[in-house]
């Protein structure tokens, strides 16, 4: 491993700090420092070599002292609805994917926050081919960064971090991305239109509560009983729903519910109206989530009528409640599908070895 550090694992405050360092003990003028980070996230360039605003012999010297990385793109593929898939192959031969959705004028960029998963959701792909890694800033940010690098350039208007992995088992990365994300002398993505999807690990809501800024969190809850989502969800043991309802609860912005729609599994009236109880003891928004059928292990999709019943349920209780529109169909676009596609399933590693969270 090089021990040349990757100026895209940095906040901008600490980017910014060891750059001016560097260049004050250079003699240097500490504008240079912002010039440097600039080509970073806002007008990318790969090599400090294509800074061609800064002399040569300092872009020489900049490239001894400091690394920016990049993520090679191994495939890309497009929807029929204009959805599209990017999978990223990284420095150690781990693969991971990227999403962009476009949506009227938005878009959005569904990333991931580590290699593989170590949760196991019975009808998530991620889950079965088990834990490799977390990933790092420079990864996480860095799929959007690459996005921004294609021609023509792709921008995202919203970031979701609904991709591979559980983003709140590895806060120590995803809290400096997020500033990445929305830092305006980064990537500068409205803290509003960046939302974390997690199963409910708790230490992880109660830190990402704790930032200033207004990001959004969703909670995959997928059951609304214990008994069921422990089946559908091994994570549920460490966090019971109850639990989890109450950090949802605590979280000063209004929350968002996923619920995939499992055809006979959970999407039964009884299910609605207990869904329709928890929602309403956190004042929760509810996404009701075809399930997307590649990968998903013996599950099928709910009916349309089906959603759309459970839907008119949990409404009738005083919950809002939305629909989902499953999207690029076509090219396995879910969460880990596009990895399990190419390079088949790998069993999963043990998760009692990565599950341990880590809250910096
Ligand atoms: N680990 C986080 C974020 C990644 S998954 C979480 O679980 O929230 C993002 C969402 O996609 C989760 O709600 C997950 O349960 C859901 N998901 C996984 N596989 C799916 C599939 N085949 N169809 C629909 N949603 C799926």
């Amino acid at each position: 491993m090089t021990t040349i550090p990757d100026l895209l694992d940095f906040d901008p405050d600490a980017a910014l700090a060891l750059l001016g360092e560097w260049m004050t003990a250079r003699g240097e003028p500490s504008y240079r420092a912002t010039q440097v980070f600039g080509r970073l996230w806002q007008r990318p360039v790969r090599h400090f070599d294509e800074m061609t605003e800064l002399p040569k012999a300092l872009r020489e010297a900049l490239a001894q002292s400091f690394r920016i990385s990049s993520l090679e793109l191994a495939t890309r593929q497009k929807s029929m609805d204009g959805t599209e898939k990017f999978l990223f192959r990284l420095h150690d031969g781990q693969f991971i994917e990227t999403v962009a959705i476009p949506d009227g004028d938005r878009l959005t960029f569904c990333i991931s926050s580590q290699a593989g998963c170590a949760l196991q959701c019975a009808f998530c792909a991620t889950g079965a081919m088990g834990f490799q890694r977390n990933l790092h800033p420079s990864e996480i940010a860095g799929q959007v960064r690459e996005l921004r690098m294609l021609t023509p350039p792709i921008v995202p208007t919203n970031i979701v971090f609904m991709g591979m992995g559980e983003p709140l088992m590895n806060w120590k990365a995803v809290s400096p991305t997020l500033t990445l994300l929305n830092d305006p002398r980064a990537l500068g993505i409205g803290a509003r239109h960046i939302t974390i999807s997690t199963v409910g690990v708790l230490p992880g809501i109660v830190a990402l509560a704790a930032r200033p800024e207004q990001f959004r969190l969703a909670i995959s809850i997928h059951a609304p009983s214990d008994a069921l989502r422990h089946t559908l969800m091994p994570i549920n043991t460490k966090y019971p729903l109850a639990d989890v309802i109450e950090a949802a609860r605590a979280f000063d912005r209004r929350v968002t519910f996923e619920y995939v729609m499992l055809g006979g599994v959970n999407d039964q009236p009884e299910h609605a109206a207990q869904l329709a109880q928890l929602a309403r003891d956190c004042r929760a928004f509810v996404n009701l989530i075809p399930l997307h059928p590649g990968g998903s292990m013996g599950f099928t999709p709910s009916t349309s009528a089906t959603i759309a019943a459970f839907a008119r349920a949990v409404r009738a209780r005083g919950v809002e409640t939305a629909v989902r529109r499953s999207r690029g169909l076509d090219i396995a676009a879910a969460c880990g599908q596009l990895r399990t596609e190419r390079l088949g399933r790998r069993l999963p590693v043990a998760t009692e070895q990565h599950g341990e969270v880590h809250v910096a």
